[in-house]
């Protein structure tokens, strides 16, 4: 079914996303987006990973994407889509390789801003696709339905659907012409400071990608990520209002004696190739619009809009692009009425469902995470610590955790019993990393505020 106009709220990557599903199945999209292009969120100097969930989604979407960001200088993920190596530090052993399926996409490693970019440019060559610098004000509402929306401007765009991807805190105001659904939080205070370094051929023993997970003793974590430009982008963060360094010095003693594993010590003291960037992340937030008692016809949201997670594993833009995968799929079914507005609620929490998890049970491994703790999670944690010191050295738990991970499939696969039987086996796997480790420094404790 043909829908007439679809107003899409935010050119962020779940509206761009949405934008070009949903070109497809109406005459016309508008996206309404108040800043300009490329509309880059906040937090996008930050190193931003795109899962592999997240990367096919892109491809189906725009499948010369891959090439154009190898073409401006993204960094390739390695001649073999199955494996990559890596040095990936976790629950005391490391991984020097990432196994996944073979899914026929080129894998890409760049800046957040470069991949942005390039979806910007491919949404704005879409002719239904019109773009309106504007501020969302409220939603136009008739008889509990949205009809369109109110802009800053005193205009007004009618529509038969309205797609909110107005991010965390924008989008269309909830309370005055939309319901305000239920809200999860969990408090996790996160601190992240990021710079730019040198990437140079030798870094890493020729490794793409470099993590050191945060463990039950360790509150504090590092990713390395190449970007366009022979960069490496990195990122500490701590939980619970720890800040980290932002000059290179404290850099490098902070990489080598705060964090799990020292492998960052080297990139982190070289000069800064730009300003450091901070960020603070106090909480995960999943708004639950699954749960009101009566749908909103007229009106879906996604992306941010309706799960901010923990940025741990990376899942934001790609949670975001299954949503809307997701979303393109129900208005084919359903078109944009009713029955759209009392299927797409549950069907993208389910979506929602497998990363929130993930990552809000990880966040529980801590006693001062605040929240409404999932039943059964220490234990649940403590097998997880143990599928990842396997999948060091198991090719078959390494792929089903980085399936899981990159959401590709269920948190289930990691307890199906071939992987069971394996995590199992492997139980002697030493809980101490190949490389030397010094003791966790602990900076000095910063203030936890109460949740917001
Ligand atoms: C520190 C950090 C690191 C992260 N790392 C990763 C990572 O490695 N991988 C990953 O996938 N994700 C990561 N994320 C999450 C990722 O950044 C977000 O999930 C993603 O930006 C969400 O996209 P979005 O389009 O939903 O929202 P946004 O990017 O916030 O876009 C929303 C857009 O809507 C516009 N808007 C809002 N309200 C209105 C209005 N009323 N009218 C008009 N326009 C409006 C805004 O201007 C904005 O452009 C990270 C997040 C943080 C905080």
């Amino acid at each position: 079914m043909e829908l007439n106009r679809v107003v899409v709220v935010g050119g962020g990557m779940a509206g761009l996303a949405a934008a070009a599903t949903l070109s497809a199945r109406a005459r016309e999209v508008v996206v309404v987006e108040r800043r300009e292009a490329p509309a880059l969120p906040p937090q996008a100097g930050l190193p931003h990973a795109m899962l592999v969930s997240g990367a096919l989604v892109l491809n189906e979407l725009f499948p010369d994407l891959g090439q154009r960001l190898l073409d401006r200088g993204a960094a390739p993920g390695g001649p073999d889509p199955t494996r990559v190596a890596c040095y990936w530090a976790a629950a005391g052993a490391v991984r020097r390789e990432l196994r996944f399926p073979d899914l026929g996409i080129t894998r890409t490693l760049c800046s957040r801003e470069l991949i942005q970019q390039e979806v910007r440019a491919s949404v704005e060559q879409i002719p239904n696709v019109r773009w309106e610098q504007d501020t969302v004000t409220g939603a136009l509402a008739r008889r509990g339905a949205v009809r369109g929306v109110a802009l800053g401007s005193g205009r007004s765009v009618e529509a038969d659907l309205v797609v909110d991807a107005g991010g965390r805190d924008g989008g269309v105001p909830l309370g005055a012409d939309l319901p305000v659904p239920p809200t999860s939080e969990v408090g996790v205070d996160i601190r992240y400071t990021a710079f730019l370094v040198e990437r140079r051929p030798e870094d890493l023993d020729g490794a793409v990608l470099a993590a050191v997970q945060n463990t039950p003793d360790n509150p504090r974590m590092a990713i390395a990520l190449p970007m366009e430009g022979d960069r490496w982008q990195v990122g500490f963060g701590a939980y619970f209002g720890q800040t980290g360094p932002t000059d290179p010095d404290g850099a490098r003693a902070y990489a080598a004696a705060a964090l799990a594993d020292p492998i960052l010590a080297p990139l982190v003291g070289r000069p800064f190739l730009d300003r450091p960037w901070r960020y603070t992340f106090r909480t995960g937030r999943r708004r639950h619009w699954e749960r009101l008692a009566r749908p909103v016809p007229g009106y879906v949201a996604v992306g941010d809009s309706v799960a901010s997670f923990n940025p741990i594993y990376g899942q934001g833009m790609s949670s975001a692009l299954l949503q809307v995968r997701e979303l393109g799929r129900l208005v084919d079914r359903h078109g944009a009425g009713r029955a759209l507005a009392t299927a797409a609620p549950k069907a993208l929490a389910t979506v929602v469902d497998a990363p929130w998890r993930i990552s809000t049970g990880a966040d529980f491994m801590y006693a001062r995470t605040v929240g409404v703790r999932p039943r059964g999670q220490q234990r649940v944690n403590g097998y997880v610590a143990r599928v990842l010191r396997a999948a060091a050295v198991d090719d078959r738990v390494n792929l089903a955790f980085t399936s899981v991970s990159h959401l590709l499939a269920p948190p289930a696969a990691l307890f199906a019993p071939p992987v069971l039987a394996r995590v199992l086996r492997h139980r002697s796997v030493p809980a101490a990393p190949a490389q030397q480790t010094v003791p966790a420094r602990t900076p000095p404790a910063g203030t936890y505020p109460a949740r917001s």
